[in-house]
């Protein structure tokens, strides 16, 4: 799980990973729907070298996150994840999910797993809602809209494949991990995303995920505080 970033687009002092929503950090919803979906699965979180104690503070609070080993983060979400997967073996299937994205379905998760295992990766992609233009000196041109799909998280990919991927230099256009996979010659297998699978990036992404909270909960559960 990579949450090496410090969420500057959030405007917040608080990281946006560990901004409380519905009584809870962010990334520890994110962490409790993973287990939901595969309760015997090693997680390795990537922080923020600059929130270590916090993250520390935030567990005598809110009770462990869940991880079961943490390392710092680099400049780029690339060294991140490459930081990550040194802490893994070199076979097996690994899921690298966005700690900002807390509501992937428990089916999603699932399926990007149980794909990859298929056919080596498994990325979930949703229809894009907007209209898209792209920006050139003479102004703009539309882009047909049914030719392209937003990437969510988690992808997931054959393990010695992805680590092989990795080794390579850093490029700006390696904005995800399917773009890495891809430079090193393999095809990337894409797979239905979810809609409730949003990225919280900006003020108005918690509103959203507080009310996805309170939609997913059973009214009888109590948030864990102590
Ligand atoms: O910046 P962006 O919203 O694309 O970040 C997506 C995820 O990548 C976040 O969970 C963020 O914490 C993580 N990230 C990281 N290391 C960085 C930058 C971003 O782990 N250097």
């Amino acid at each position: 799980m990579v949450a090496g970033g410090t969420g500057t687009r959030m405007r917040q002092a608080t990281a946006k990973q560990l901004i409380i929503v519905e009584g809870l950090p962010l990334m520890w919803w994110t962490l409790r729907r993973f287990r939901e979906a595969l309760p015997t699965a090693e997680v390795t979180l990537v922080l923020h070298e600059g929130l270590f104690g916090s993250f520390r503070d935030l567990q005598q609070t809110h009770g462990e996150a869940g991880v079961h080993r943490i390392v710092p983060g680099g400049a780029e979400r690339f060294h991140s994840v490459a930081a990550g997967l040194a802490t893994l073996p070199n076979q097996g299937v690994v899921g690298i999910h966005d700690a900002v994205r807390p509501f992937p379905s428990v089916e999603t998760i699932q399926r990007c797993f149980g794909l990859a295992e298929e056919h080596g990766s498994a990325i979930p992609v949703v229809p894009v809602k907007d209209s898209i233009r792209t920006l050139d000196e003479a102004g703009s041109e539309a882009v047909p809209r049914d030719k392209l799909r937003a990437v969510q998280t988690p992808q997931c990919f054959d393990l010695g494949m992805l680590k092989a991927a990795f080794r390579t230099e850093y490029h700006p256009s390696f904005t995800d991990d399917a773009s890495v996979f891809e430079h090193a010659g393999h095809r990337v297998h894409l797979c239905e995303g979810d809609p409730w699978n949003v990225k919280v990036t900006t003020p108005e992404d918690l509103l959203i995920a507080a009310a996805f909270v309170r939609a997913s909960m059973p009214p009888e559960e109590s948030i864990p505080t102590r």
